[in-house]
């Protein structure tokens, strides 16, 4: 009898354990979707000796990129949530796509080619009735109901705002701001310029820590979409436009976000006579 009682409840509390695993046949599948080139990698195009120390480089074909800092983080929190589907969308070739996938790890040792759900390349990208001439993001778009069809539930990040098939996909799109090319430390942008080259030290700073941000609005956006039943891709979005990514300028809730995942490393490299710690205060409110 004894037992008996035991086994019964041990299968209760099986059964109530892996309920909350799995999720029910109600919650939706949500995605987030990523676009590659500048938003979880960034190419460096002239490697200087003190980049290539790096860990975070990898070198797919003849190119050498930067693995965005944050990105195994984000991706692993995504991961956390049992309904959640990261999916990739580039331009670039599918071999190529395939190859910088798999070179880039989790912790727990899957490459993101394994714990992709959908990896989209240059293939799956539909032609425009562009004019000759015009540019590649204007002859080719992103079609995310390759993807999904379920679109509120679908966000995808991206450093092109205007790579996607039309306005209504448009809603669906995070614009993480044009990125810049990566930088070590703001000292090395001395005697450099360019459109894409940080301007000031805030720059150089958000650059590098944007999807360190992006998780703080996840975690938030996800939170609200769950407990309050709204579309997720709503309640990304609204997010989208609470942040100063396409002017490169950290505000209140940049920061905000910012906080929620990730502290300062005071030992980092910093600009000429102003202290890191100053400059974190400065910046974000510490
Ligand atoms: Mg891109």
């Amino acid at each position: 009898m004894k037992w008996t009682c035991f086994l019964i409840i041990f299968a209760l509390f099986s059964c109530s354990r892996l309920a909350q695993r799995t999720p029910s046949a109600k919650t939706p599948e949500r995605h987030v979707v990523f676009d590659i080139d500048w938003t979880i990698v960034s190419e460096i195009k002239k490697p200087t000796p003190e980049i290539l120390k790096n860990k975070r480089l990898i070198k797919v074909q003849d190119k050498t990129y930067y693995v965005n800092e944050g990105l195994e983080e984000f991706i692993a929190e995504i991961l956390s949530h049992p309904e959640m589907k990261i999916s990739f969308y580039s331009g670039g070739e599918s071999i190529r796509n395939q190859e910088l996938l798999s070179k880039i790890k989790l912790k727990d040792g899957r490459s993101l080619l394994q714990i992709a759900y959908k990896i989209m390349s240059k293939e799956d990208l539909v032609i425009m009735d562009a004019p000759v001439g015009a540019r590649f993001s204007e002859r080719y778009k992103k079609d995310l109901t390759k993807i999904s069809k379920d679109m509120d539930q679908l966000i995808m990040f991206d450093d092109t705002p205007n790579f996607i098939k039309n306005s209504e996909q448009a809603e669906h799109v995070f614009f993480i701001g044009k990125a810049l090319e990566h930088y070590e430390t703001f000292l090395e942008t001395e005697g450099t310029s360019g459109e894409y080259v940080p301007k000031n030290y805030d720059e150089w700073f958000l650059n590098n820590k944007k999807l360190v941000v992006l998780n703080g609005v996840f975690r938030e956006a996800y939170t609200e979409s769950v407990e309050d039943g709204i579309p997720f891709s709503e309640t990304m979005k609204k997010r989208e436009g609470f942040l100063n990514m396409a002017d490169h300028e950290w505000n209140n809730q940049t920061s905000i976000y910012f906080k929620k995942i990730q502290k300062i490393d005071f030992s980092r490299p910093h600009p000429k006579g102003v202290s890191c710690q100053q400059m974190a205060r400065s910046l974000i409110g510490f």
